[in-house]
């Protein structure tokens, strides 16, 4: 989008006609799964949430870390699933059980009181990811039973993602959901249920025999259209109950939902929110950039909220589909209710005037956000953050962050996994499924991944799929978050499907798959090589830091003039726009293809002759093994001990190629500049 649409969007939609709108949907979530917050606390937060205008809390009920709501059809969700040992979240005490749930009779009490000051009670039970405890109770209903080790289904001792997913190809799981609903719906009187639908990262149901067969008999091409499957299972239950259904913006991956649900958005797949909200569905506002008060004060402060957009980019003339706000407060590094009150106030507070007073000047924003708190801790109790924290300079915000960093460090000898792993390890396998490499190869890919993660060897007979896996998972990070995240969609499959073509080029060579190419596909992973068209770019930095742009030809490039002019004004184009610097620059290649021998052996009109013409040559380069691997098809690993002799004379190519070598001749490489167009 460019500047002046954006500027024009935020005019049309933004603070000026939404002036002291008051929004349905005003409240803050608390998290209790990861701490539990006994009720008579709960109740305190309720009482500032009142004074601050909120009109709903959303209840996070359960997670990996715990399941806290009583099921009296299932006893067990919270005999096994509310108790946890030592957990190792860093920045709170280790030592701590932190086991504990909510009686139906304590939720019930909560709801009427929360009603009493005006505030509706959301429910979440999260699913289909975020279900180890759930699945610590009933592990019958995930996708694998009793697997050993570190992805033994438990309730989680750290943050993170994990793999444990309810199967979505077992009826039993099914039915404990709607089982559960039922228990939910009775207590809970608003009249949308929260299902969660986030991170679910879908390691298990790639390799689960009863997700997959589920797949087949619906006719779904991917898990996640199989998490979009069950979504509107669930959300078509609870329609029938007269309940809408509350999903995090992730779950718009598998596809469009219709408009019964209601989608909070809170990072990312902004795209998917902004075609879900086209569409007629109505959205809760949570960007993780302003609303999501378990982060740092050096990350949100009061100012920051102060400063935000009145209307996101993704509801832009779709203004009255917006309900509303939440602000999110997970508690894995918050234990207790001070944390919690610190992180909340007065940003909570800012958040929701924000929200009514989109054109307030900063020192009123701030003079009122001011008596708000001061009125939370007169009337609850509850101390908030100092001012000192409110509006900060970027250097004292870097300090407050590095402070904070510091104080929620995991210890080393932490017996957990990083965080983050298993989720580029389910974005790389659906790259990896997505460009085509076969299947059976990805999966055998991500279990070397997983092995070693879980600190076994990786297994015998891998054939570089461990490597390959490492190298998409930096290709994924570099997408979402790196130096590929800004280039076009097209450029980036394009260039990936280097890949499943090497993976293909392996099995030719050897007859099985395998991937032995990491030295190339490195610079593919980190941004450094494009395909565009026929040809690949790479930004080369010579031994005498010289720059270039390489020209590559990828081996199923199609040498025909029209395609590879085609091919450098599209590349001359998106380095202008994405790497400037490096635009103008020469645009050299070096390869058998250029070398001058097979002008002798190759017809005048050939087209490889006629790409040759195009550039200026510069040096020869010995080069043996190319020639045998284009022209007889001997990958690397062929070449040990090969006979000469008893190479293949089909064409004069090869006739003449096999004359030479057996002569002790080098056929050799060349380098070339690039010169004029190709004809
Ligand atoms: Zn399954």
């Amino acid at each position: 989008m460019t500047d002046d649409c954006s500027r024009m969007r935020k005019q049309e939609g933004g603070a000026a006609g939404m002036a002291g709108r008051v929004y349905e949907h005003r409240g803050f979530m608390l998290d209790v799964s990861r701490h539990y917050m006994p009720a008579e606390e709960i109740r305190r937060l309720l009482d500032a949430a009142k004074i601050l205008g909120l009109n709903r809390m959303h209840w996070h009920l359960t997670d990996d870390q715990g399941w806290r709501m009583e099921i009296r059809s299932y006893p067990n969700l919270t005999e096994t699933g509310s108790v946890r040992g030592r957990s190792y979240f860093g920045g709170t005490p280790g030592e701590e059980r932190n086991d504990g749930f909510y009686s139906q009779q304590e939720i019930r009490d909560i709801v009427a009181y929360a009603g009493s000051l005006g505030i509706e009670v959301i429910p979440e039970i999260e699913l289909p990811g975020h279900a180890a405890a759930m699945l610590a109770a009933y592990p019958e209903l995930s996708c694998r039973r009793g697997e050993a080790g570190r992805w033994e289904n438990r309730v989680e001792i750290s943050g993170g993602i994990f793999p444990a997913l309810v199967c979505a190809g077992k009826d039993e799981a099914l039915a404990l959901i709607r089982n559960v609903l039922d228990e939910v719906t009775e207590l809970f009187p608003f009249p949308a249920v929260h299902i969660g639908g986030d991170e679910a990262v879908k390691l298990r149901w790639r390799r689960c025999p009863d997700c997959q067969a589920r797949m087949r008999k619906l006719g779904l091409a991917s898990e996640d259209a199989l998490q979009r499957w069950l979504m509107l299972e669930i959300g078509a239950y609870l329609a029938e109950k007269g309940r809408r259904t509350i999903v995090w913006g992730d779950a718009l991956a598998g596809g469009p939902l219709p408009d019964h649900f209601i989608v909070q958005q809170w990072m990312e797949g902004e795209e998917n929110t902004r075609a879900f909200m086209a569409g007629g569905g109505q959205v809760i506002r949570s960007d993780t950039d302003y609303f999501y008060l378990d982060y740092s004060y050096g990350q949100i402060d009061v100012r920051k909220i102060w400063e935000m957009p009145g209307i996101p980019d993704y509801a832009a003339g779709y203004e009255d589909r917006l309900l509303g706000m939440e602000c999110p407060l997970w508690t894995e590094r918050i234990a207790g209710l001070d944390r919690a009150a610190f992180q909340l106030f007065p940003r909570l507070a800012a958040a929701a005037l924000r929200m009514r007073e989109p054109e307030m000047p900063w020192e009123d924003f701030r003079a009122r956000v001011a008596e708000l708190t001061a009125e939370v801790e007169r009337k609850t109790g509850l101390k908030g953050a100092p001012e000192a924290l409110w509006a900060l300079s970027p250097a004292e915000a870097e300090k407050v962050l590095a402070a904070e960093r510091e104080r929620t460090r995991l210890p080393e000898t932490a017996p957990v996994p990083g965080e983050g792993t298993l989720f580029l390890l389910d974005e790389a396998e659906r790259l990896a499924l997505r460009l085509g490499i076969p299947r059976a190869f990805a999966l055998k890919a991500g279990d070397s991944v997983l092995a070693g993660l879980s600190g076994q060897a990786a297994p015998e007979g891998d054939s570089g799929a461990g490597i390959l896996m490492r190298q998409l998972m930096q290709a994924a990070e570099s997408r979402l978050w790196g130096a590929w995240k800004r280039i076009p969609e097209e450029i980036w499959i394009e260039t990936m499907k280097a890949f499943p073509r090497f993976i293909s080029e392996h099995r030719r060579s050897y007859g099985y798959d395998g991937f032995d190419r990491a030295g190339w596909t490195v610079r593919q992973a980190g941004a450094r090589i494009f395909r565009i068209g026929e040809l690949e770019y790479e930004l080369a930095e010579t031994e005498a830091r010289k720059r270039e742009i390489g020209v590559h030809i990828p081996s199923d490039a199609r040498l025909e003039p029209e395609r590879l002019n085609d091919s450098l004004t599209r590349a001359d184009a998106f380095l202008r726009e994405f790497f400037p610097e490096w635009a103008g620059l020469p645009k050299t290649c070096e390869s058998w293809l250029l070398s001058p021998v097979l002008k002798e052996w190759l017809p005048p009109d050939s087209r490889i002759l006629r790409f040759q013409e195009a550039f200026d040559l510069l040096e020869n380069l010995p080069d043996n093994d190319a020639a045998l691997e284009w022209v007889f098809h001997v990958a690397e690993g062929q070449r040990a001990g090969l006979a000469l002799a008893a190479l293949p004379e089909d064409t004069s190519l090869q006739k003449n190629m096999k004359a030479l070598l057996l002569s002790g001749g080098k056929p050799g490489a060349a380098y070339g500049v690039l010169a004029r167009p190709f004809r």
